[in-house]
C-alpha cells in the first residue's frame, strides 16, 4: 500500500498492452487498442527516494 490508498486501488485495476501501452481492464483477454494478447499489470511497486 502506498501513500495514497485510493491511487492504489485504481492501479491495481489497470492492466497494461505490452505492445502499445494502452490502459486496459483487469480481466481483459487482449488489449482494446491493438488485440495484443499479451497485457501486464500497472506496475505498483515503484522504488522511491527516501
Ligand atoms: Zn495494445
Amino acid at each position: 500500500m502506498g501513500k495514497f490508498a485510493l491511487a492504489d486501488a485504481e492501479l491495481s485495476k489497470v492492466m497494461i498492452c505490452k505492445r502499445c501501452k494502452a490502459r486496459n481492464r483487469v480481466g481483459a483477454t487482449k488489449c482494446r487498442h491493438c488485440g495484443y494478447p499479451y497485457l501486464r499489470p500497472k506496475r505498483k511497486d515503484i522504488k522511491v527516494k527516501k
